[in-house]
This record gives structure tokens, C-alpha cells and sequence, in this order.
């Protein structure tokens, strides 16, 4: 690969001694993605919280590429949503040194989008595609030449004159986000060199986590209350950062000036979030499965249909934490609640067989 020149980037200083504000990374797209204030989104992997494996592997694979002066290689970064994948984006961007550009794959309608986010790539650049799943099959195959030859085609002249040309693009580094891997097809898969998946983070990560974020909104959470707060976020750091916001506007409200445990436990109850992180939705398809399907095991299409909620939605959004905190099951023959789901709502009927199979392998159910 060809030497990125730092010289068209950002300035020459080291990660480490970067203000948190730095303005290193722009957003391409319409729509701005730090839902956060500013300043909450970490900007380096050391203020990253959590993910000590994945950390130390990346920065590994930065300080290699650094020391090379090549662009870090294309890296695909899977996990349900709210884990970090485009934090962590920004992150390699910014401890490369270089721009992070942001989209995503619905966004980019066709060839022409594409070929228009490539060219203003300048060297060494990142080009982060969210949802990179939904890229539809013709502009998926122009990112291939992209990702492995360093060229684009682009269409010139019009009528019986139109034909494409070679466009040479600057060496950069695709940044690709889906929730699941086995969404993206075998090709576009194989063209990354570095694949890594972002797990649910512990409940002493995330109360790390409403630490951090509480005391930048100003409302700092005691050990207690962001030990409260991180056990119900559901394993994710944006659930983490929401709840984080919500509690402080309950404590402000009650002339408090910081967040301890009764605080955060009676807001969350407020907010409909139970001692085991579950919200409304959650309770809402356990019930669903008991209530209508004696349990189950019930279709992923029934389920949805009975819940109106889109069947992606359920699969990715809310499946995955009841599915990792074992209040659900994958069976061969569908989706089961086990008897901790059924426990936990107070349901006493036995679920006929909750045992956890051999194979919960990606079963399209
Ligand atoms: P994803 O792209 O996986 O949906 P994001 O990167 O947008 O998730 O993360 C959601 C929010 O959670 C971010 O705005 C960020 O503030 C916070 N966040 C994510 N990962 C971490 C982390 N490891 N440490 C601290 N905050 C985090």
C-alpha cells in the first residue's frame, strides 16, 4: 500500500495529548451521530471504557500502521446497537491522525454517493459506513474494487458516450458497523483484514461508565447510584449514557446535587426500567411468548406480527441482552422464554422445556 503523508492531516501531536474537544474528525453525512453532549463520546482508546481485549488489539494494529505510514487496514467492528462501533470509528481515526468521514449503508443510495465519499478521502482517511449490511448490491460491488485495488469507476460523458474510468483513490481505510456479521455478504466480508465483534460490557464497565458520563452532565453519581444505574442498562453504554440523563433530571428536580442509590432506583422504577435493566418492550415480548404461545417456542415472524414491531428490531435491538442474560432461548423450533424469564415475571407455569440447546448458532427462525 502506498505511504499515507501526514502532512495533509490533522495536526502532529500525539493521541495522548489531545484535548478531549479536539475537532479531528468530521461527519459527512446529513445526520449528526453523537447523540451525546459534547465531550461524553470518547475520543482515544485510553478513556474507552471496557473492551480491555479489543483495546489493546487495535491499538496494537494503530501503532503498526503508524509506525509503517500506511492506513490502518479495513476493519469490520459487529455487535448490537449502542456497544461503541462508531465511537470506536472515531476513535481509530483519531489515533491514526487522520479524518473520520461518517455514513451509512442506506444513505448511500447509489454508485455516484459512493464514488462521491471515496474521491474526497484525502490519504490515510477513514470512511466509517454504518449499517454497512444495507448497502445495496450494486454499490456493494464498486466498494470491492475500493477495498482491494484502490480504484473506483467513474461514469464519464453521456447518451451513447457514457463509459466509466479507472479513478485511482487515495489509500484509506473503510470502517465497516452491522450488528450481526452474518448479515453481510461472503465477499464483502472477506475484504476486511481486521474483524471484531464488541460484547456487552460488565455492570462494573458501564457504572464506570454513568460515573464518567454523570459527572460531565454536571450531576456526578455516587459508587452506589452508578452501580444502580450501569446493573440496568441492559449491558450498553448508550442505555448507560440515556438512563444516566433521565436520573439526573429526577435528581435535579429534587434540589439534589449529586446521584445516590435511592435516587437512581426510584427514578429508574419511574422510568419503567426493573431491577434486572428489562423495559417495557423487554417484559412486553416475554410476556407475549408466554401469554400467546404458551411459552413458545414461537417463530421470529409470529412473534413479530403479534408484537407489531419489525422482526429486525426485535433481532437486534432487544433479542440479543434477553438472549445473553438467558431470560430467552433459541430452539431449533423458535424462540423460547426459560424459567428465569418466567420467574422473574412472576409466572409460576413451568416453560416445557427451557434448556438451553447445543447449537443456538444463527437460526433464522
Ligand atoms: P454503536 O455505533 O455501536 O451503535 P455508539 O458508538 O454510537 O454505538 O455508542 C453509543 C454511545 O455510548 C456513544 O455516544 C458513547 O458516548 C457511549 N459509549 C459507547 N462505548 C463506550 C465506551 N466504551 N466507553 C464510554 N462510552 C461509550
Amino acid at each position: 500500500m502506498a505511504r499515507v503523508r501526514h502532512d495533509e492531516g490533522p495536526p502532529e501531536r500525539e493521541a495522548s495529548e489531545r484535548e478531549p474537544s479536539d475537532p479531528l474528525t468530521t461527519v459527512v453525512s446529513a445526520e449528526d451521530r453523537d447523540d451525546d453532549a459534547p465531550g461524553i463520546r470518547p475520543q482515544t482508546l485510553a478513556t474507552y471504557i471496557g473492551q480491555t481485549a479489543l483495546k489493546r488489539k487495535l491499538g496494537v494494529f494503530v501503532e503498526a500502521a503508524r509506525q509503517r505510514e500506511e492506513a490502518l487496514d479495513h476493519t469490520l467492528l459487529h455487535g448490537p446497537p449502542g456497544l461503541g462501533k462508531t465511537t470506536m470509528a472515531f476513535i481509530l481515526a483519531n489515533e491514526m491522525g487522520v479524518k473520520c468521514h461518517l455514513t451509512s449503508g442506506p444513505a448511500i443510495e447509489h454508485k455516484g454517493v459512493l464514488a462521491g465519499h471515496l474521491t474526497a478521502l484525502a490519504a490515510g482517511d477513514v470512511l466509517f459506513i454504518d449499517e454497512i449490511h444495507r448497502l445495496t448490491p450494486t454499490v456493494e460491488e464498486s466498494l470491492y474494487s475500493a477495498m482491494e485495488d484502490g480504484r473506483i469507476d467513474l461514469p464519464v460523458g453521456e447518451g451513447s458516450r457514457a463509459r466509466t474510468m479507472p479513478f485511482a483513490l487515495a489509500p484509506f481505510t473503510l470502517i465497516g458497523a452491522t450488528t450481526r456479521t452474518a448479515l453481510l455478504s461472503a465477499p464483502l466480508r472477506e475484504r476486511f483484514q481486521i474483524v471484531e465483534g464488541i460484547d456487552f460490557y460488565s455492570d462494573d464497565e458501564l457504572a464506570e461508565i454513568v460515573l464518567r458520563t454523570s459527572k460531565l452532565l454536571g450531576m456526578p453519581a455516587t459508587k452506589a447510584g452508578a452501580k444502580e444505574i450501569g446493573h440496568r442498562s441492559r449491558g450498553t453504554p448508550r442505555i448507560a449514557n440515556r438512563l444516566t440523563r433521565r436520573v439526573r433530571d429526577f435528581a435535579q428536580v429534587q434540589g439534589r446535587t449529586q446521584i445516590d442509590r435511592e435516587d437512581a432506583a426510584a427514578a429508574l422504577v419511574e422510568l419503567g426500567v426493573d431491577h434486572k435493566g428489562l423495559d417495557a418492550i423487554d417484559r412486553k415480548i416475554l410476556l407475549a411468548i408466554v401469554d400467546a404461545f404458551d411459552g413458545g417456542p414461537v417463530g421470529i415472524e409470529a412473534l413479530a406480527a403479534t408484537l407489531s414491531e419489525p422482526r429486525d428490531t426485535l433481532e437486534d435491538v432487544y433479542e440479543p441482552f434477553l438472549l445473553q442474560r438467558g431470560f430467552l432461548v433459541r430452539t431449533p423450533r423458535g424462540r423460547q422464554v426459560t424459567a428465569r424469564a418466567l420467574a422473574h415475571l412472576g409466572r409460576t407455569s413451568k416453560p416445557k422445556d427451557a434448556r438451553v440447546p447445543k447449537d443456538q448458532g444463527e437460526l433464522d427462525l
